[in-house]
């Protein structure tokens, strides 16, 4: 059985690991940093060169920042990182300054941080660790062992510049995909996208505005196109480097969703703001983007024959929030911590049982509380739920703190207030499916 080594084996060879990485946004980065961590031979293949872009909000709650405060990441202004204080919510007739919770277990800011600075430092955090990073490596498929059909290992291409672009091989004992909402590698393996899942779709890009150095994440929660109330929300958060990060998201559990022109719907929600916030095709920084958003364990089972699902691969987005960064890190940890206990093992049946523990502990960490994720984008599919929640709740400002620790599922595990341990309650009665 292989020795968990301080760091890795100079003498092993340069494509094979103990466990390979597939993607380095913060799924994979975190997963390779814990394991790195552990003492394992990790290889991380990325695909772009850092620092590249990705389409995001930029946004993290104090859950996100607790990973990044558990990785020992620097996070002071002159790193680049812009603190939150907490969550604006207009809606309703009604503009509600919400403060993060005061809670023993979460820090009390979120952060922005462009994710061409943030992906890259965490990459680098892992590099740091001890893992191997090769960027430039296009994974093309899963490698399966003939006899009993694991995966063991993966064929990439190596681009330009150190890449001559040839098909190599790559070996390891396991392979985690953490290669986004697509993931070619899980489809390659049989696990494609769940219809009964729910899955948003959301767009973004950035301005030059006076509002850059707000301190709250700004979120709109009526969109309105023409007379139809839309399932999803506009957001505008200060990145604080002079731009705001501004976009909106929906949800598939409208009939809109299909037949939406995402762009043209951006550009009509920020035409009714204020001229001074200067949300103008003139002051507007980069092109508009989207991507989707693959929510509440859309991609199923997040283990099966040597291949761990870790971020958005595994369809780990919060369907109450969109929030997907926290999400990514926290299941490359737990994924990070079962993949050593299983290596430590004496052989491949009893390493086999830990490994079968990794669906289960992203069950016990969200199953209950994704499952109540689902009904409530189903709910709010339904226009006149909207409706009623935007009219009813957010002129209550006790009701409205009880629905922000909801949304970014922000509460004590253990004791806490009145609404810890009803939302804790509610998630534990429901079944995690
Ligand atoms: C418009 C928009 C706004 C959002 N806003 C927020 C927000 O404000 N806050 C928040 O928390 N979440 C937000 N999200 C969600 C968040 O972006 C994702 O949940 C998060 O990026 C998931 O991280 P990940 O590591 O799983 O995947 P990704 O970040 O997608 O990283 C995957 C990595 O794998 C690499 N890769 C892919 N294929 C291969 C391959 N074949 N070989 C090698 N490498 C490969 C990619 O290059 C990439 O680096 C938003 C999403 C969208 C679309």
């Amino acid at each position: 059985m292989h020795q968990h080594a301080a760091s890795p084996d100079p003498a092993a060879p340069a494509d094979s690991a103990d466990v390979i990485v597939v993607g380095a946004g913060p799924a994979g980065s975190s997963t390779a940093f814990h394991l790195a961590q552990a003492g394992l031979d990790v290889l991380v293949l990325e695909k772009c060169h850092f620092p590249r872009e990705k389409v995001c909000g930029d946004g993290l709650t104090p859950r996100g920042v607790k990973q990044l405060v558990g990785m020992g990441i620097p996070l002071s202004p002159e790193d680049g990182w812009f603190p939150n204080r907490g969550l604006r919510i207009i809606g309703g007739g009604v503009r509600l300054e919400l403060d993060w919770p005061d809670l023993a277990s979460y820090p009390g800011c979120g952060m922005m941080r462009s994710r061409r600075g943030f992906d890259e430092t965490l990459a680098r955090a892992a590099s740091k660790a001890g893992a191997r990073l090769l960027e430039g490596v296009n994974v093309t498929g899963p490698v399966l062992d003939e006899t009993t059909g694991r995966v063991a290992g993966v064929t990439a291409r190596a681009s330009a510049p150190e890449g001559d672009g040839a098909l190599r091989t790559y070996r390891a004992r396991l392979v985690v995909a953490a290669d986004g909402g697509s993931s070619r590698l899980s489809l390659a393996m049989g696990l494609a996208k769940r219809d009964d899942r729910p899955l948003g779709v959301a767009v973004r890009t950035y301005y030059t505005s006076p509002r850059h150095d707000d301190d709250y994440l700004e979120s709109w929660l009526e969109l309105w196109d023409g007379d139809r109330l839309l399932p999803g929300y506009g957001w505008i958060f200060g990145a604080g480097d002079g731009t705001s990060n501004v976009g909106l998201g929906l949800l598939n559990t409208s009939a809109a969703f299909q037949h939406t022109d995402y762009r043209g719907l951006l550009r009509r929600w920020l035409a009714g703001m204020p001229a001074e916030w200067g949300y103008t095709e003139e002051n507007r920084t980069e092109p508009i983007r989207g991507a989707a958003l693959p929510m509440g364990f859309n991609r199923t089972p997040h283990y099966t024959r040597g291949l761990l699902l870790a971020g958005d691969a595994g369809g780990m987005v919060n369907p109450f929030n969109g929030e997907g960064i926290a999400y990514a890190m926290e299941s490359g940890e737990i994924a990070a911590r079962v993949i050593a206990q299983a290596l430590a093992q004496p052989d491949r049946a009893s390493a086999e049982r830990v490994l079968h523990g990794y669906p289960q502990a992203l069950r016990d960490a969200y199953g209950g509380y994704y499952t109540l994720g689902r009904k409530f984008v189903g709910a709010i599919g339904h226009p006149w739920v909207m409706k009623f929640a935007t009219r009813h709740g957010m002129p209550r400002p006790a009701v409205m703190r009880l629905v922000l620790k909801l949304l970014a599922n922000l509460t004590e595990p253990r004791g806490g207030d009145a609404a810890d341990r009803l939302i804790n309650a509610l998630s534990r009665l429901t079944p995690a499916a």
